[in-house]
């Protein structure tokens, strides 16, 4: 019965005039970072799926059996790598038990292989010490030059899968890098005569961003990237801030903010929820407008603050 009706089916598709073997790749990206990227580059060549939420801390992710599906029948899993996923990915490609996407399978992307990486440990740093950034800092798509590396490995690797259609994954790539070249003028634009501001961040999420636009990073509300807020680290990093003069603390949507308002009662600094990620906010549905609405709301509170402290 199940073959009959797989067989008719076949028969509609091809009357329809499309081979079967031309149904969109699936693809599922454990972030929608990467979804984006991947949809940017595939077209309607591909069918995208995310597993995190933009809104989510993506270390830390609730795994759930749908992803399990997910994965069961991808073709393509891209994945950001350098650990981030570490502490909920492995055992969901285990039990999906698809051998197209296990590590090291044609089906499986890690995106950090050919971007730039900052926060690389030189010294021994495990995850037992309580750091999750213990291979640099897995952060790294917050700059557009990073976006353009992913979404150049992921055109070579839907070529790959599906040479038929590497033209077009190739043009469309062409076409993605050249839009984000010119956003990305205008963006540096925007925060030019901002360079060097100096400011704190919840968590160590922001380097890509901060060198690509000229922030100055001089704390973190974590004591630790993972570590939780301590008593003694909030005021250090309180009396550090008024000595250097930090009007600016930046934290991603998923922390609590009861620590960062304390301290902006202390010094007097704004706090602004960035998102650093695709989804983070209902008005951030794409690469493009999480850059756009991220520097919006940096210029929006630099100007309110007038000169910047450097
Ligand atoms: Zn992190």
């Amino acid at each position: 019965m199940r073959l009959l009706v797989r067989c008719a089916s076949v028969g509609l598709l091809l009357l329809a005039g499309v081979h079967p073997a031309a149904a969109a790749l699936k693809v599922v990206a454990t972030t929608e970072d990467l979804a984006t990227i991947a949809q940017e580059i595939g077209g309607d060549k591909v069918a995208v799926e995310t597993m995190a939420r933009g809104y989510q801390d993506p270390h830390f992710v609730e795994p759930k059996p749908s992803f399990i599906l997910k994965l069961h029948a991808a073709d393509l899993l891209v994945l950001v790598g350098r650990e981030l996923e570490i502490g909920w990915l492995p055992p969901l490609i285990q039990q999906s038990r698809n051998a197209n996407i296990q590590p090291g399978a044609r089906g499986y992307m890690d995106a950090s292989l050919t971007v730039k990486i900052l926060e690389i440990p030189t010294g021994q740093i495990t995850r037992a010490m309580g750091d999750v950034h213990p291979q640099g800092n897995p952060h790294y798509w917050l700059d557009p030059d990073n976006g353009k590396s992913i979404a150049k490995e992921i055109a070579d690797k839907l070529a790959e899968l599906r040479p038929g259609d590497a033209a077009l994954f190739s043009q469309r790539q062409a076409a993605f890098a050249s839009r984000l070249d010119d956003a990305k003028k205008r963006w540096l634009a925007a925060m030019q005569p901002y360079k060097g501001v100096k400011v704190v961040t919840y968590h160590r999420s922001f380097p890509n961003f901060a060198e690509r636009f000229v922030l100055d990073v001089v704390g973190y509300v974590e004591p630790r990237p993972g570590i939780p807020p301590s008593p003694q680290h909030t005021l250090d990093l309180i009396n550090d801030m008024k000595r250097q003069g930090v009007k600016i603390v930046l934290v991603e949507p998923y922390f609590d903010l009861k620590t960062p308002n304390a301290i902006g009662r202390e010094t007097g600094a704004q706090v602004l929820v960035l998102p650093p990620s695709v989804g983070g906010e209902k008005e951030v549905p794409d690469y493009f407008a999480l850059f756009d609405y991220d520097i919006n709301l940096l210029v929006g509170a630099l100007k309110q603050i007038g000169a910047p402290a450097k």
